[in-house]
């Protein structure tokens, strides 16, 4: 068991009691190969310049394979090799292209011990995260979107349509199969031909998906999975033959993608970050409220793009609320991501500890209180502690920008108008939660907020069939459900 301390600096990292027996999941299901080369044409092959990036266990620092980097070449070869295979495909009748999706959405199945494995090693991420949520997910949407290969029409109110063609796709380090996922199953479902980029830290589910998708009789250059750096994504967007683009992740690369492609006649869906508003009113069920804010940020690290990073909590309830959620955070087992009873993982790279640190110690100099749980982190790899923040100004850089880590920031609001008012303060509108007794309030709430996906009584839901995106700086277009594919369609 943790102990709470409150600190003004740095946690102290004292002993842990562990009430719990470690429980590891064996690697020995993850067969890694020591080396993957890139996905091209139904085949793999080595970087056209022989580079290559090695990818770690963030959790030790240890190296867990070498991997191609995809270069300039290897783009166009990739988008080559999709524009031959997509006349083939989308002519293929819907039924029998959601017959291909519904193969790998088993075959996902099949594998998922072995992917939730390699998610937690290559990503950081507790192994009762990537088994319960990743992998039944990303399985969930191959699912969800091979019924609705040969249904088009009826997402389209019968309106004429045709795939867009090639589209490129890149994704983040937070959920690396599940984001593959949400962009190959609707891209493929409408006949679209597809090059994945995933991210640098993260590619050995994408490697692991390319062996599925070939098993799956997906033909060859239908899918191509271009492991590699910013470069290979920035080159890959601005390639000739791209007709699409669909990119998660921050907001500063969005904005470079639109700015590369501003005049272009590309579609764009970009997915980016978020400062979402957790709010949290005083007839709310407070213990459940604590356990929607625990999910809402410490859910994945905080690495999640639409983390409830903003709590607002109505002042009549806000000192209770604060010391059951510190009295939460306390038991919140940080550690080994393969243990199944760990909470909160390793932070997904040096570079991400590092901008999180910085962004805290940002809250701390313009005057926010800082709590941070005192537990023992591991002395190797990427960690940082629980923490929460109250006396925060909406103006501090805290409760503006996105930390992308397990740290909280709580302010307090009077009435529903000041909630609302505080909660749509923010460059971003990715989502929102609301926490009430009253569903007519909830609902009232819900409609006056700019955010695409608001929770009632709840955190951190996703469905297959329901669709998520954005406002503002937080993107555009929608992923998930019926809405998931007007984005991959040309209409007239
Ligand atoms: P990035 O936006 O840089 O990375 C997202 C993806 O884009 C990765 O595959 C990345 O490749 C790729 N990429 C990087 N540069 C370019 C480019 N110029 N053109 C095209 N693709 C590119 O996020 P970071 O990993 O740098 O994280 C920084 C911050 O972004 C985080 O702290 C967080 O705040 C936010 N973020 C938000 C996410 C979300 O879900 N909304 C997800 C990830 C990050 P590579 O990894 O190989 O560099």
């Amino acid at each position: 068991m943790t102990q709470n301390t409150t600190m003004a600096v740095a946690p102290a990292r004292n002993a842990v009691r562990w009430d719990y027996a470690p429980a590891p999941e064996s690697t020995a299901i993850a067969q890694l190969a020591p080396r993957y080369d890139l996905f091209i044409a139904g085949s793999w092959v080595p970087a056209a310049d022989g580079r290559t990036l090695t990818t770690t266990n963030p959790a030790t620092g240890e190296p867990l394979a070498e991997v191609a980097l995809a270069g300039p070449a290897d783009v166009t070869a990739a988008v080559a090799a999709a524009r031959k295979a997509a006349p083939g495909w989308a002519a293929l009748p819907g039924i029998e292209r959601g017959k291909v999706l519904f193969r790998i959405a088993r075959l996902i199945q099949e594998r998922s011990r072995e992917l939730a494995v390699i998610e937690s090693l290559d990503g950081g991420k507790p192994i009762r995260e990537s088994r319960d949520m990743d992998i039944p997910l990303a399985a969930a949407h191959f699912f969800s979107y091979a019924g609705w290969a040969d249904k088009l029409e009826y997402a389209l109110h019968g309106r004429p349509h045709l795939p867009r063609g090639v589209v490129a796709q890149i994704v983040p380090w937070n959920f690396p199969l599940l984001m593959a996922a949400w962009k190959l199953a609707p891209a493929l479902a409408c006949g679209n031909v597809s090059i994945l980029k995933p991210a640098e830290t993260t590619p050995l589910t994408a490697l692991v998906l390319a062996q599925i998708l070939k098993e799956a009789d997906v033909p060859d250059g239908v899918v191509s999975i271009l492991p590699g750096d910013g470069a290979t994504g920035a080159a890959l967007v601005r390639e000739p033959g791209v007709d699409k683009v669909a990119f998660t992740g921050s907001t500063s690369v969005g904005k470079d993608i639109q700015r590369a492609l501003a005049g272009r006649d590309v579609g764009m869906t970009l997915e980016l970050g978020g400062k979402s508003a957790n709010i949290v009113f005083e007839d709310a069920a407070l213990d459940q409220a604590v356990e929607g804010i625990i999910t809402g940020i410490f859910f994945n690290q905080g690495h999640v793009c639409c983390a409830g990073s903003r709590v607002l909590v109505q002042e009549s309830i806000a000192p209770e609320v604060i010391e059951r959620l510190w009295h939460r955070m306390g038991q919140l087992r940080v550690g080994d991501p393969l243990d199944k009873n760990t909470d909160i993982g390793a932070i997904n790279s040096p570079e991400q500890l590092a901008r999180i640190e910085a962004l805290v110690a940002t809250g701390e100099e313009e005057g926010a209180s800082r709590r941070s749980v005192a537990c023992a982190l591991p002395e190797r790899g990427s960690w940082f502690a629980p923490t929460m923040f109250t006396d925060v100004a909406p103006a501090h850089r805290i409760a503006t920008e996105e930390v992308f880590g397990p740290v909280v920031s709580i302010m307090t609001f009077r009435d529903e108008a000041e909630a609302v008012e505080k909660a749509n303060n923010s460059a971003y509108g990715l989502a929102a939660g609301v926490w009430t007794d009253k569903g007519s309030r909830a609902f009232d709430i819900a409609g006056r907020l700019r955010a695409g996906v608001v929770w009632q009584n709840t955190y951190n839901r996703f469905d297959p069939t329901a669709a998520f995106g954005g406002f503002k700086e937080s993107g555009f277009g929608r992923e998930g459900g019926p809405s998931g594919l007007l984005p991959y369609l040309v209409t007239s």
